[in-house]
């Protein structure tokens, strides 16, 4: 499959994703996990995102379509790929609809992940992500806890919280998501791909996505 996941962070973007490749080898894309990943490896590109990312701003649009334009290409994404967190602005994603177009790609659909507010707030403040760049599995103090306290199940690395889910950074976050991001919304639907779920539950999602591929 190849979709687009749309929603405000914690609104089970990456948790959805994770579950979806296991369905049939599609990829996740995680433009947040790219971008970590690099600033812990202290790259150039890390240098230059962690400012805007520790503040909760948006990475600037020509870096990250450098990122996607060559990951895009890469041999993995032919069985299909799960786009979690990109495109987040509109010319994000005017500039992925020429760059499917010239790779000869159509994606099946934009899905838009709707979860209230007061959900998003209290799963963005409990949840736990684990820090090893090639894992970044993701945990939940309340819903979902690790096994042993602070230690990821999946790799035994350590699991901590971002440096952007501070108060602050999680406020200025969701204000973006606003500003920014939530326009995407009308854009796929006048593109008549759009898919809205309001479920909370990431297995009714799931099963709604299955749903809406198979229509
Ligand atoms: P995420 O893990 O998707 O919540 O992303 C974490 C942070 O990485 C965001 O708050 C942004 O600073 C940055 N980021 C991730 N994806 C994008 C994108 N498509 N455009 C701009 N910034 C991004």
């Amino acid at each position: 499959m190849k979709l687009i996941l749309l929603g405000a962070p914690g609104a089970g973007k990456g948790t959805v994703a994770k579950m979806l490749t296991e369905l049939d080898g599609s990829v996740q894309i995680s433009t947040g996990d790219i971008l970590r990943g690099a600033v812990k490896a202290g790259t150039d590109l890390g240098k230059e995102a962690k400012g805007y990312m520790d503040a909760g701003d948006l990475v600037p649009d020509a870096l990250i379509m450098g990122i996607m334009g060559e990951r895009l290409l890469e041999k993995d994404c032919e069985k299909g790929f799960l786009l979690d967190g990109f495109p987040r602005t509109i010319p994000q994603a005017e500039e992925l609809k020429v760059l499917l177009e010239k790779i000869g790609v159509t994606l099946d659909m934009a899905v838009s992940l709707d979860v209230p507010r007061d959900v998003i707030l209290d799963r963005l403040t409990t949840r736990r992500t684990c820090e090893n760049s090639d894992c970044q599995a993701i945990y939940n103090t309340k819903s979902n806890p690790t096994k042993v306290e602070g230690i990821c199940d999946k790799c035994g690395s350590k699991t901590i919280q971002r440096d952007d889910e501070t108060e602050e950074a999680i406020s200025n976050r969701l204000e973006t998501y606003q500003e920014k991001t939530a326009p995407l919304v009308g854009f796929y639907e006048g593109e008549g791909m759009l898919l809205s779920v309001n479920a909370t539950s990431s297995d009714a999602v799931v099963k709604a996505i299955q749903d809406g591929l198979a229509k």
